[in-house]
């Protein structure tokens, strides 16, 4: 199987197209398709504090519900806008603010049509993807060994928000275990959530968020390849919003 798979997204549409243009794919009717057949994949967060996440949103339902060349797995900002999309009380805030200016500039067909597909596209995705004979798993926020094939709501937590530990940073955000250096798994770990300058690859796992929605880049990884593609950030960069992991084993 040959399959490219996409870090957070979070509605840049523009750095979505570059990238997809750089792989080789030609957007047909709005839509990436690759000429040998690959097939794209998406780690989650297609949404929140970027430009055109509804775009993005339904781009990527449409390679997903009606072409069948992508697979998709949900992350923590896609949980949400599927839960306000339910009508459930969630906060408007850290991005999805700008995902719901956007709803709310719309008809209300318009608005129907793509709360419709969104519910469809999260309901229809996997906790997390396990293909190629289980050689290769796209989860995400990572996922530890023992918790792949098992989907109670301890691995829900786990795909979706990291290895939390319940406390928090002086600045607010949640304190996350260093999952990936414990991994020994045979498995390849394909994963985003936590922005990285450069893709951070150790054990076998690889964090391919490199921050497109903070001036960073958006970057994809080519399966089996393993070859990293990327393309610059048209936002401003927030340097405060990378994580380092300079001191291995100290986080
Ligand atoms: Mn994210």
């Amino acid at each position: 199987m040959n399959v490219d798979i996409i870090g957070d997204i979070h509605g840049c549409l523009p750095e979505f197209q570059d990238l997809t243009n750089k792989l080789g794919y030609r957007w047909e009717n709005g839509i990436p398709l690759h000429p040998e057949k690959r097939m794209l994949g998406f780690v989650g967060d297609l949404t929140d504090r970027g430009p055109a996440s509804l775009k993005v949103a339904e781009i990527v339902w449409e390679l997903v519900n009606n072409y069948k060349r992508a697979y998709y797995t949900p992350g923590n900002h896609c949980n949400k806008l599927y839960r306000f999309f339910l009508g459930n009380k969630v906060q408007i805030t850290h991005g999805l603010e700008t995902t719901v200016a956007e709803y709310e500039t719309l008809y209300k067909k318009d608005k129907q049509s793509i709360r419709q597909k969104f519910i469809e596209l999260y309901e229809q995705a996997p906790l997390y993807l396990v293909l190629d004979d289980q050689k290769l798993v796209v989860a995400h926020a990572g996922i530890k060994q023992e918790y792949i094939g098992k989907k109670h709501s301890k691995v829900k937590e786990f795909v979706l928000y990291g290895d939390i530990t319940g406390e928090k940073h002086p600045d607010g955000s949640p304190i996350r275990r260093d999952w990936a250096l414990h991994y020994h798994g045979n498995a390849c770990i394909i994963y985003g959530h936590t922005p990285v300058n450069e893709p951070r690859i150790i054990n076998n796992t690889y964090n391919i968020d490199t921050g497109a929605v903070f001036g960073g880049k958006l970057t994809a990884l080519r399966y089996p390849e393993m070859e990293i593609v990327s393309v610059p950030s048209t936002m401003p960069y927030i340097p405060e919003k990378f994580k380092h992991f300079d001191l291995i084993g100290s986080k």
